[in-house]
């Protein structure tokens, strides 16, 4: 008869040979077309990177080594790029591992505008707060179409796309805001009048809800049908700097009301400040 300490420590190898194998066979490899959403130092050599993935979501991934001078990586995990990321995907962790990164497109022309580069990291703050991982690739999916948007325009028309597409990744995620139907009673609202943006609520409020405790800004007729456009995937200027600002303040307000963390959108605010400076044309 085997003395019970001996057992134990037998019982106790399998377990932790079963639990070994475990993790190895369930470690996904994922191949996927990425965007480099954020990337900071880690330790001596290793960089921390998080990407939107269109097979698996907003990812974090460790480059070990990246800042090696014969880094495997290059310079690929630049910020805004595009490429076909090799992740191993660990399931009870949420940092992956970037096993490599093949460039595609490297958006260098974001960096070289203040005016691109502004609207470029508030689309990526955006990502990085509401992306999740398994999301369908919807996140990387419409930032990519918006930061290529961005990259090809004049620096003026830069706020009403980054716009745009900002509200068009809201949808993508699912949180769109009511526009036609009041986003608490769901009556149908009328046009051109102007009306109550209700953050907590959701949208715009009809007459009723306003009165009955609504709470939130005056939304203009035609600011509204600007936000009914740019939703719809057509493109609407926007050339009076005070409107761009009340756009900019809606959508943030409407984004941190919806994250709730309190946590403020730095990225956000650095866009508008830049708006509100006399650079914006120039920059
Ligand atoms: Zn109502």
């Amino acid at each position: 008869m085997r003395h019970p300490r001996v057992l134990d420590r037998e019982q106790e190898a399998v377990v932790l040979a079963v639990r070994r194998s475990l993790v190895v066979l369930s470690v996904r490899l994922i191949e996927s077309d990425s965007l480099v959403l954020h990337s900071f130092d880690y330790g001596e050599t290793s960089r921390i990177v998080r990407i939107a993935t269109r097979d698996a979501g907003v990812l974090s991934v460790i480059a070990r080594g990246a800042r090696r001078p014969k880094s495997p990586f290059g310079a690929a995990i630049d910020l805004f790029t595009s490429g076909v990321a090799h992740v191993r995907a660990h399931p009870s962790r949420d940092l992956h591992t970037l096993a490599g990164f093949d460039t595609t497109r490297s958006r260098s022309e974001l960096a070289g505008s203040l005016a691109r580069f502004t609207a470029a990291s508030a689309i990526a703050e955006l990502c990085l707060r509401f992306g999740r991982e398994d999301d369908s690739g919807r996140v990387h999916d419409s930032a990519t179409a918006v930061l290529d948007a961005i990259g090809a325009a004049e620096p003026h028309d830069v706020p009403a796309l980054a716009l745009a597409g900002a509200w068009r990744v809201v949808a993508d995620l699912g949180f769109a805001p009511a526009l036609d139907q009041c986003a608490s009673c769901h009556a149908d609202l009328p046009e051109h009048v102007p009306l109550t943006f209700d953050h907590r609520a959701g949208g715009a409020l009809c007459a009723n809800c306003a009165r009955n405790g609504g709470r939130g800004r005056q939304l203009p007729a035609e600011a509204r049908a600007t936000l009914r456009q740019w939703l719809a995937d057509a493109e609407s200027a926007l050339d009076d700097p005070a409107a761009r600002r009340a756009h900019q303040r809606l959508l943030r307000e409407f984004l941190e009301e919806h994250l709730g963390d309190g946590r403020p959108l730095r990225a956000f605010l650095t866009w508008e400040a830049q708006g509100a400076s006399r650079t914006e044309v120039t920059a």
